[in-house]
């Protein structure tokens, strides 16, 4: 229409937008803050890149030799030959991609392969593979709970669990972090007639605490809620079948709901639900996340069903990998560091700072010695609060948790954490 421009008839040199409506300038405050950092001369602890990697504990990182303390590679499957070897096969046999949705063009035999391992490993009747562990609580959340129904979560929760809350028509009420008293209150509250889901997570990976998931689902089942419990950072390595904190706790019966991810201790990337709910398949038909984006590759689903599998049975590593975890935290403890945890509850250690400025120091001492750890900060950690995050793995040797805790030490003392 006359109303609209064509190209043609456009100014040669459009005026600049308006720094009011300039929509980058909302970030003005974090790119001043970013370059504060840089500018006291220490190394960007958010933008490090891994030269190379010789295996789930060794990294090059500025030409540097250095052991890896902060990836959740928990049980170090990374590496393992059967793993590389599937991952290899597929590639091979179905090519490098999928191209589409898993509603269309993208199940592939290892989609389903996975499923099934899922279903192995976890004991239940279902199991559906996401694209990444955040999309999997986006889709999960959202879809679960819709308009008129409420979704309880803890403060501290994960990021992909807050999102999924904006993504769905739930009304979302949270109770202060872990504690079963305030969740009791706040469900009390509640219609009774509505729809319910609490959502809990086995370990929180910032302070590496574990939530008393028995009271906390015992009080959900009470109002009579469903329950969803994220183990990203305790598959693995918690309860005799490595399912996770709430088969630790002895509560897999009244868990309606597991999240999981292959980023951790899988050793890949993707994410996953599993559950008995007899209907828990028409989470396919409707979950937004789960439809609206392409499938995994069919490399990453073989490696994923092959770790999954081996994960089963790797009690040996489950058992080294608790001892790093009892050594490492005994030792920092002994050191007079401030952890997060009074006791090794998980494979996170979180060594508490003063401050941004401290931690950073500290961070950089370790990193120019040869340990790589991640410097965390708020809005991930809770408010005021800087620490390393430690994260172990089993195949960390006892030898180099020696050699960690003397880096810990020195740098401790260098920055004044400790005397
Ligand atoms: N849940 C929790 C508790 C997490 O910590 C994370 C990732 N750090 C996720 C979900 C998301 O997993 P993914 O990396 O597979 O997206």
């Amino acid at each position: 229409t006359d109303a609209i421009q064509t190209a043609d008839a456009l100014p040669e040199n459009p005026d600049a937008v308006a720094p009011e409506r300039d929509l980058m300038s909302k970030f003005d405050g974090l790119i001043a803050e970013r370059q504060a950092l840089i500018d006291t001369g220490v190394t960007d602890p958010f933008a490090i890149v891994m030269d190379q990697v010789k295996s789930p504990t060794e990294a090059v990182i500025k030409g540097k030799d250095t052991i890896l303390l902060g990836t959740y590679n928990y049980m170090g499957m990374t590496f393992d030959p059967d793993v590389i070897q599937a991952g290899k096969d597929a590639l091979d046999q179905f090519g490098s991609g999928t191209n589409g949705s898993r509603m269309l063009n993208g199940t592939f035999r290892d989609h389903i392969e996975v499923e099934e391992a899922l279903r192995e490993f976890y004991g239940t009747t279902g199991a559906i593979v996401f694209s990444t562990g955040y999309m999997a609580n986006l889709g999960m959340i959202s879809t679960l709970a819709g308009k008129g129904e409420y979704v309880i979560l803890d403060a501290d929760s994960h990021a992909s669990i807050y999102d999924g809350c904006k993504q769905g028509y739930a009304d979302i009420v949270r109770f202060r972090h872990n504690d079963v008293a305030d969740l009791d209150k706040r469900l009390g509250r509640l219609p009774k007639e509505a729809g319910k889901l609490v959502v809990l997570e086995g370990v929180y990976s910032m302070l590496g605490d574990v939530a008393p998931l028995k009271e906390m689902v015992a009080v959900a089942k009470k109002h009579g809620a469903m329950v969803l419990s994220d183990e990203a950072h305790s598959m693995g390595f918690y309860g005799p079948n490595g399912r996770g904190v709430y088969e630790a706790q002895g509560c897999e019966d009244d868990v309606d709901f597991v999240v999981g991810t292959f980023s951790k201790s899988v050793g890949t990337v993707g994410g996953f639900c599993v559950s008995n709910h007899p209907k828990f398949e028409a989470i396919r038909l409707a979950c937004r996340p789960y439809i609206f984006t392409a499938s995994l590759p069919p490399s990453v689903v073989a490696t994923a069903a092959m770790s999954i599998r081996k994960l089963r049975h790797a009690h040996n590593k489950r058992q080294h990998l608790w001892e790093n975890a009892r050594t490492l935290h005994g030792g920092l403890k002994a050191m007079g560091f401030r952890l997060g945890t009074e006791n090794p509850d998980s494979a996170i250690i979180a060594v508490i700072l003063e401050d941004q400025a401290q931690a950073v120091m500290m961070w950089q001492t370790l990193l120019e010695d040869g340990l790589y750890v991640n410097m965390a900060r708020p809005p991930a950690t809770p408010a005021g609060t800087y620490l390393l995050r430690c994260s172990l793995c089993a195949e960390h040797s006892s030898e180099q948790v020696e050699r960690i805790l003397k880096m810990f030490r020195s740098a401790g003392q260098s920055v004044g954490a400790i005397g």
